[in-house]
């Protein structure tokens, strides 16, 4: 696989998502870092978006709840370059329903080399990062050179 730069723009389209044991850590620490959140965008499944703008006030764009696809759909964004940052609060003591679609969120955030934070204190050094101020450089494959090597590939 060949890799593009794709840089991750000054303000960020931040994903949030916790599973149930953990969303009220999640919500502590939006309370903690609202001043950062604010300047960014924020999106997330349905029942952690809902209860983080229930507590905050602050605007999160709502996908399905994550048992119903939302995680799936979060995939699907960030395949399409639209979530920056992922911040997933997931319950490493519970087995979930939908393990299979966490565990393909969390590959897809791998695939396209978006930064990702599964606990507290990952979140805090991330959101305090210089580079949150700014745009900085990503690499992430070459999707359309992929598709010319195919056509190629089928062409012979
Ligand atoms: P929820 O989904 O925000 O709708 O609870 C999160 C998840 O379980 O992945």
């Amino acid at each position: 696989m060949e890799y593009i730069d794709q840089p991750i723009a000054e303000k960020k389209r931040i994903a949030l998502v916790a599973h149930d044991n953990r969303k009220a850590s999640l919500i502590e620490w939006c309370h903690k870092h609202r001043d950062i959140l604010e300047q960014h965008q924020l999106l997330g499944t349905g029942t952690t978006g809902t209860k983080i703008e229930a507590a905050t006030g602050m605007a999160v764009e709502k996908l399905f709840s994550g048992p119903m696809g939302g995680d799936q759909q979060l995939g699907a964004k960030i395949c399409q370059g639209d979530v920056d940052i992922l911040i997933f609060f997931w319950d490493p003591f519970e087995p979930m329903p939908h393990d299979p679609d966490v565990k393909a969120l969390l590959r897809i955030a791998a695939v396209w080399n978006i930064p990702v934070a599964c606990n507290a204190s990952s979140a805090d050094m991330m959101v305090q990062s210089a580079l949150m101020e700014r745009s900085f450089s990503r690499l992430v494959p070459d999707y359309q050179g992929y598709l010319a090597a195919r056509k190629v590939e089928t062409a012979v």
